[in-house]
Formats: structure tokens, sequence, C-alpha cells
């Protein structure tokens, strides 16, 4: 057995439901059969076309998950969408504190640690995102805070769900940036998380987790960065909205991932 690469896209808010159909349609198009023993691919829409973009998906093998959820399953949360609900139009995955909404919407360790437990006890993939900020990149604190934001988004979380959990390492520096994380940076955290990994539970499951990359990542950058011994996947903010380009990081990471064929 060997780890799944992992290849995502994040589309923020972006793609109206007609443009989320179409978006689908010529992805599934243009991607055709890939082998999902080597990739997991997923996509996030918006909460209002995540029906739309399931029923589109059908049961082509690219996953659906939401940008976000609350830890609740229901109750006095205006604006707030559960578990419940989005398992009810077909996510597999959810995605929990990614660096923007740490940024403009109050999302802190403490929330992202309710989100992870939720969405274990669902049965759903956490996407979970951690990173440290410029100045805490600056400052050389980025082994201190991934060592923090592991600890606290993972408590309760058993042993064996890290195999299927899935860690986003987003320095926020780099999101939305010209350029993606130098390549030695990329690796050198990464082996630190897996590190921390190896520490809080065992080297094996340690060498199991997947640890993906976010943070400028373009159909030209990525296969560099997927070659990384540490690096599990991508995860794609703008270059991914085009799914003509996301098509085609797909098939690279299929490339990749039969080039590299690992595992522990
Ligand atoms: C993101 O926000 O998850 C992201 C990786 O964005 P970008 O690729 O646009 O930097």
């Amino acid at each position: 057995m060997h780890k799944r690469f992992v290849i995502g896209a994040n589309w923020k808010m972006n793609h109206t439901r007609s443009e989320a159909r179409d978006y689908i349609v010529r992805l599934r198009h243009s991607v055709g059969d890939f082998n999902t023993d080597l990739v997991q691919a997923y996509v996030l829409p918006s909460f209002t076309v995540l029906g739309a973009v399931c029923q589109e998906m059908g049961d082509y093998p690219v996953e659906v998950g939401s940008q976000n959820i609350h830890w609740e399953e229901s109750g006095a949360y205006t604006g707030e969408v559960s578990l419940t609900m989005v398992k009810e139009v077909g996510c597999t995955i959810a995605m929990i504190g990614h660096s923007e909404r740490r940024l403009f919407f109050n999302e802190t360790d403490q929330t992202v640690a309710k989100k992870v437990l939720a969405v274990y006890h669902h049965d759903l993939t956490p996407l979970i995102c951690l990173g440290e900020t410029g100045e805490e990149h600056k400052a050389g604190k980025t082994a201190e805070v991934l060592k923090r934001q592991i600890h606290l988004s993972l408590q309760g979380i058993p042993r064996d769900f890290l195999i299927r959990l899935l860690i986003l390492y987003e320095p926020r520096w780099a999101i939305g940036a010209k350029e993606p994380a130098p390549l030695e940076y990329i690796q050198s955290a990464h082996a630190l998380m897996r590190n921390i990994f190896s520490e809080s539970y065992d080297p094996q499951a340690a060498a199991w987790i997947r640890l993906v990359y976010g943070g400028s990542v373009t159909l030209e950058n990525m296969a560099d960065i997927l070659r990384l011994t540490d690096v599990d996947g991508c995860g794609v903010g703008r270059a991914s909205w085009d799914p003509l380009t996301f098509a085609k990081m797909i098939r690279l990471t299929e490339e990749v991932a039969y080039s590299l064929r690992r595992g522990p």
C-alpha cells in the first residue's frame, strides 16, 4: 500500500451555480479517467453551489468539500452551516481553519479544534489548515506555531484517524502571493510537522499522515513541490479557478505520483 497524492481546488468566493456546473462538466471532460489509487482530488465550492456541484460530479471520483462548517449540529447560529447539512448534499471533506478565516472571521485554534472533532464524529475527512503568519515567520516562530496548531487542533483525535485526515500547510505569507515559499523552506516545514506527529503519536503514524502544501501553487511550479520528500500533495487557490488548469494539475499529480510511487 502507498500513500495517495492529494490535489485540491479552493474556489474561495467564486463561481455562481451555472459557472460551477460548467466547471465540473469541463473538468470531467478534460481529465477523463485518472488513477484514484494514486491521486485523491477534491474541489471546495461555496456553500450555495455544493448541492449542484455534487449532483454534476455524480460518481466522478473528484471529491467535494465545504470551505468551512460549524461544530454544532443545529441551533441558533445565524449564518452558519452544519456538517449534517453538507454531508446531506454529498460532501466528503470539510476544510477547517483556512488562514483567510483566521484572518477575517476570528477563527482560532480553539474553534478549529472543535470543528476537527465534529468532522471526525461525522465521519468526514477534515482538511486542517495550518501555517504561520508573515510576522511569525520573520520572528523565527514557525516551529513553535506549527507545534501549537497541531497539538491544539488534534486534541481527542485517535491515531488511526490520522491516515484519513489531511493537513494543509499554508504559510500565510505565501497565500495569494507572487510565488510559493522556497522549496527548501517547504521541505523543512513539512519535515518539522512530520517530526511533531512522530513525537505526538509514533513514527509510523507520522509516516502515513498526508502533509499537503498550499500557497501560490501554479501548474508551472507544482511538480517541484510535489517531488519534495515530505510533501504529499498541493492545495491550490487562484490557479484552480480555471477548470482546464485544474484538470492539468490532476494529470500532473498523477504523473508525479507514478514516477515516485512511494510509501512507508
Ligand atoms: C489558498 O488560499 O488555499 C491558496 C493556496 O491560495 P493561492 O493558491 O491563491 O495562494
